[in-house]
Parts: structure tokens; C-alpha cells; sequence
């Protein structure tokens, strides 16, 4: 067992359930319920292939992403985030829970974020 260095998380998840072939579903401990597309999932993959880790610039095109791509195993990391492994093989993306609820794809998250 290691521990986090760090902060704690502001948002904890309370249960990860995948959906069938199309995604995953996550409940926050606010009450909060976000359901993510392994597709959607795959596009925001913050590992290093994927984003430059300097500048934050997208490497993936997310229209490279397959239509029909599938989240073939998901993993807790430590206490603070989920690793994913996608049906392309990728698997070096780390979700911070920080990182998920940021991109928390539902209409209000949406709506804050563009406040
Ligand atoms: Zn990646
Ligand atoms: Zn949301």
C-alpha cells in the first residue's frame, strides 16, 4: 500500500460501473452522477502520447478514435484515479478523479463550464 502524495480529491467517486459496451458510469460522494462513452473517454486520455505534456496541446486526433471502441478493462490507481485499457490497447491514460469530473460530459457540469 502507498499512500497519495498530495491532496486529497475534492470529488470521490462512490461507484464505477461500466455500461454494457458503451461506457461508464460514475457516482460522486456530492450526489453527482456522470456517465462517460468509452469513445469520449478514450478522446481525453491525458497520458503523454496524447497530450503534450508541456503545452497541453492535443497529439490525438479524436476523429482517429473508432466509433465502436470499448473500455476492455478499468482499474483503480492508488486512491486518486482510474486506468483504463481500450480495446485499441491503449492503456497509459491515468484519469485522475479530478481529471474525470472536470470533463464530466452532463448538461449542468456543461453549463457551468460555460460560465
Ligand atoms: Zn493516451
Ligand atoms: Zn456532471
Amino acid at each position: 500500500m502507498s499512500d497519495t502524495p498530495g491532496v486529497k480529491p475534492s470529488h470521490t467517486p462512490v461507484s464505477i460501473r461500466k455500461q454494457g459496451n458503451t461506457g461508464l458510469k460514475i457516482s460522486w460522494d456530492d450526489g453527482h452522477v456522470s456517465a462517460y462513452r468509452f469513445r469520449f473517454l478514450r478522446q481525453n486520455c491525458p497520458c503523454a502520447a496524447c497530450v503534450e505534456e508541456w503545452t497541453g496541446r492535443r497529439l490525438l486526433d479524436p476523429e482517429t478514435v473508432p466509433l465502436d471502441l470499448v473500455c476492455t478493462k478499468v482499474e483503480p490507481t492508488g486512491n486518486y484515479a482510474l486506468s483504463c485499457t481500450f480495446s485499441d490497447y491503449h492503456n497509459t491514460g491515468i484519469y485522475h478523479f479530478e481529471h474525470l469530473r472536470a470533463i464530466c460530459p452532463c448538461e449542468s457540469c456543461n453549463g457551468n463550464r460555460l460560465e
